[in-house]
């Protein structure tokens, strides 16, 4: 069995919807089709949801009418006949009334996240009708009937497994099977998400639990880039990844996967293949156990990094200091991205600042703290990159006119983290590309 995926912008007009149709009909074998919100549509809810939040009424009604004439617009095109274009708009009106009905009441938290699922459900619905419009078997498989995540927000992959099994033991006449990316349940059973871009986390999740052959994610570019496309004018997709390239180049920004995609893929060995929606020859991107040694791949970039540096005459020879400064972090659930060390000092970086208050405060008594925010970590992935010689040279050369507050190398065999100021980025991201791809 096949689990594929397609994004925001690959059904985010009539005629990519049509066009994915026609793809899945002449995949061979039984899939999974995980779909994300037509592009545009999640943006909408969040900033529905938003002026909601802020009581700001008049505000949230004018994007809900905005979004309702764009899908009103959207089933014109999609389906052919009277009798679908009735099924259409019954479908529409259904989910804006949803979205009136949720803005009336009191809206919190569970609405915000129930309004933020709305744009899968209808997606889904959208395209399983358009199948039976044009007479291609299919069934609709609702995600939130499976898909769950416990109390830290992790997705509970053995239990959604158990879930699959049954379902599609009784859908095993059917070939295609049609689902919502992003969306699931959460350990109070409340409506909830994999957060944004989650639609690709749910298709590896699904395709690790029903140990699929394959988990393709087709999207608007021809596989995974040497470097961000949107930064850089000249970047060329590569062939072959191996899952702990990856999961590092999505951890560290690479925006066509979601940061967790490779994990539950690589924990049953499932390959995962990314492929272009808008141009389907292309051969796109192997993402395996298997890859090419010793030679830069790409590399990538996150922002939104801050640093802190504790300096403290006390951490000389001191056993243990590392444990307590570690701890500070883990209580206030904060994961660390970068560190590195001197006798003196200890530098550190995290992405989320939502605790950077207390957690300063309690490190203040190791001794004295700088902060700087505002940071970006670039992200330099190969595989096995210390067997290359002179890899940190030619690095280095690369980036001789960029400001690098923090190197982390050897950490892993595939992967150079250096921190700079994000004012930095697009030029040491462009300099990477010309120094060490040579693009
Ligand atoms: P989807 O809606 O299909 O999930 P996304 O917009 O989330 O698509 O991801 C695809 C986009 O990711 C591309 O259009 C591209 O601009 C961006 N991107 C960023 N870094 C890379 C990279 N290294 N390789 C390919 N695409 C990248
Ligand atoms: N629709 C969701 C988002 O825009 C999930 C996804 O597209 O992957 O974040
Ligand atoms: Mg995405």
């Amino acid at each position: 069995m096949l689990v594929v995926k397609f994004g925001g912008t690959s059904v985010g007009k009539p005629e990519r919807m049509k066009k994915i149709a026609t793809l899945v009909r002449e995949m061979p074998g039984k899939k999974i089709v995980v779909l994300s919100a037509l592009s545009g549509t999640t943006n909408t809810l969040v900033r529905i949801g938003d002026h909601l939040l802020a009581q700001q009424h008049t505000a949230a009604e004018q994007e809900i009418s905005t979004l309702e004439k764009h899908y009103e617009q959207f089933i014109k095109e999609l389906y052919g006949s009277e009798s679908y274009q009735a099924i259409g708009q019954e479908i529409v009106s259904r989910y804006f009334s949803l979205f009136r009905l949720l803005s009336a009441g009191k809206f919190d938290d569970r609405s915000y996240r129930e309004l933020l699922a709305q744009g899968e459900l209808i997606s889904t619905e959208l395209f399983y009708h358009h199948l039976q419009e044009i007479k291609v078997s299919s069934r609709l498989l609702p995600a939130l009937h499976f898909m769950s995540i416990d109390e830290n927000q992790e997705p509970e992959l053995e239990k959604i497994s158990e879930r699959l099994k049954p379902i599609l033991g009784t859908m095993s006449h059917v070939d295609i099977l049609v689902t919502q990316g992003y969306i699931c349940r959460n350990h109070k059973n409340e409506i909830d998400n994999l957060k944004r871009g989650g639609s690709d986390y749910t298709a590896s999740l699904m395709g690790a639990a029903i140990r699929a052959e394959e988990i393709q994610i087709w999207t608007d570019i021809d596989g995974m880039h040497n470097n961000d496309p949107r930064i850089v004018k000249k970047t060329v997709p590569i062939a072959e990844l191996t899952f702990d390239e990856a999961s590092e180049l999505a951890y560290f920004g690479a925006k066509i996967l979601h940061p967790s995609t490779i994990v539950p893929a690589q924990k049953y060995g499932v390959p995962v293949r990314l492929k272009n929606t808008m141009d389907e020859k292309a051969p796109g991107t192997i993402i395996s156990n298997k890859g090419s040694r010793g030679e830069f791949k790409a590399v990538a970039a996150k922002d939104g990094i801050t640093a802190i540096k504790i300096k403290s005459s006390r951490m000389l020879l001191a056993h243990g200091f590392l444990r307590k400064v570690f701890e500070v972090f883990e209580r206030y659930r904060t994961s660390i991205d970068m560190i590195s060390t001197s006798e003196v000092a200890v530098s550190l970086t995290i992405d989320d600042n939502k605790n950077l208050k207390p957690i300063l405060e309690e490190l203040t008594s190791f001794g004295t703290i700088e902060v700087d925010e505002n940071q970006s970590i670039i992200c330099i992935v190969g595989n096995l990159l210390s067997e290359k010689e002179g890899v940190l040279r030619e690095v280095f050369e690369a980036l001789k006119k960029v400001p690098i507050r923090m190197v982390s190398y050897g950490g892993s065999y595939n992967n150079i983290s250096i921190l700079v100021d994000s004012s930095q980025k697009d030029k040491a991201l462009n300099l990477l590309n010309e120094g060490i791809f040579h693009l």
